[in-house]
C-alpha cells in the first residue's frame, strides 16, 4: 500500500500532510451497515472522521479534533501538536477536543485553538467545563484563538507559519478552509464564493470533500466536485469526507479524471 506521495512541491521546503481521516460523519463502516463498502476488507475502505495533521518547519497542527481524535494521533504517531485549527463546529470536527489533555500534559502548555464565531460557541457550550473557574488538573486547557473577518482578510500565523483562511458554505454555516503554501483543504462545503476562488489561484495540491453522487443539501456531489477542481486546476486533488454510498475506494479510483484521487486514512502528502 503505497502511502506516501513525494510528486508535488508544496511551497515550503519541509513540508507533510496526513489524512487523519477521510470518512463521513458516521465513520466507514457504519455501525450495522453490510452493504459492500461497510464489509470490504481493503483497508483503504475504512475511514474515521475527517481530518489532516498539517506540519510544516516544525510546526505541527492538526485542522478539527473529530470523534476520532484519539485514535487519530496514535495512528500519526504525534507527540507534539502546536494547534488545532477548526472548520466548522459539526460534531465530526468537533467532539474529540476533550483529549488535548494528552498534549497539555506531555507538553505543560496550553493547547492554541483558532475557531471562528460558530465553532466557539460550539466548544465553549460543548465543552463548558474545561473554560469554568475550576482549575483542576485534569481538564482540558485550551486557548481560543479568532477566525473572523480580520483573518479573512489577512490571514493568520500559527507559530510562525502562515495560513489563509477560504471562507466557504455548507448549506447555511460558514465553514473554514484553509491554505498553507501551495496545499489547500476544503470540507464541508456546497457553495465556494469568488473571493474564496481568487484564493485558491496557483493551488498545486487540493483535499476537498466529496460526500457521494447523489444531491445533498450541504455537501457538493462527486460532478460539482469535479467541476470545482476543473476551475481551481491543482496538480494533484485528493478525495476526503467520503461515505460508504460512494461505492469502494478501487471502483471509485477508477472513475475519476486524470489528477483527481481518492484520500484514504494514513495518506502522506510530502514536500518532494
Ligand atoms: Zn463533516
Ligand atoms: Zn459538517
Amino acid at each position: 500500500m503505497v502511502n506516501v506521495i513525494k510528486q508535488y512541491d508544496l511551497g515550503y521546503p519541509s513540508m507533510k500532510v496526513t489524512l487523519l481521516g477521510t470518512g463521513t460523519s458516521q465513520g466507514v463502516p457504519v455501525i450495522g451497515c453490510k452493504c459492500d463498502v461497510c464489509v470490504s476488507d481493503n483497508p483503504k475502505d475504512s475511514r474515521l472522521r475527517t481530518s489532516i495533521f498539517i506540519e510544516v518547519n516544525g510546526v505541527n497542527v492538526a485542522v478539527d479534533s473529530g470523534p476520532d481524535f484519539r485514535r487519530q494521533m496514535l495512528n500519526a504517531g504525534v507527540n507534539k501538536l502546536d494547534a488545532i485549527v477548526y472548520t466548522h463546529e459539526h460534531k465530526d470536527h468537533v467532539a474529540g477536543m476533550d483529549d488535548v489533555r494528552a498534549f497539555n500534559q506531555m507538553e505543560g502548555k496550553v493547547m492554541e485553538v483558532w475557531a471562528n464565531k460558530g465553532v466557539e460557541i460550539a466548544l465553549r457550550r460543548d465543552f463548558h467545563y474545561a473554560f469554568g473557574e475550576s482549575v483542576n488538573g485534569g481538564l482540558p486547557k485550551v486557548k481560543i484563538n479568532k477566525l473572523g473577518k480580520y483573518e479573512e482578510e489577512n490571514g493568520f500565523v500559527v507559530e510562525g507559519v502562515d495560513w489563509t483562511l477560504l471562507p466557504v458554505m455548507h448549506q447555511n454555516m460558514e465553514v473554514c478552509g484553509f491554505r498553507v503554501g501551495d496545499f489547500a483543504y476544503i470540507t464541508d462545503v456546497n457553495f465556494i464564493p469568488n473571493d474564496t476562488f481568487k484564493k485558491l489561484i496557483g493551488v498545486k495540491v487540493l483535499v476537498i470533500s466529496a460526500l457521494k453522487k447523489d444531491k445533498h443539501p450541504s455537501h457538493f456531489t462527486l460532478n460539482e466536485v469535479l467541476q470545482v477542481v476543473e476551475m481551481i486546476k491543482p496538480e494533484a486533488t485528493f478525495l476526503t469526507h467520503l461515505s460508504h454510498y460512494i461505492g469502494k475506494h478501487d471502483d471509485l479510483g477508477s472513475e475519476l479524471p486524470d489528477g483527481v484521487f481518492v484520500g484514504f486514512d494514513g495518506l502522506i502528502i510530502e514536500n518532494v
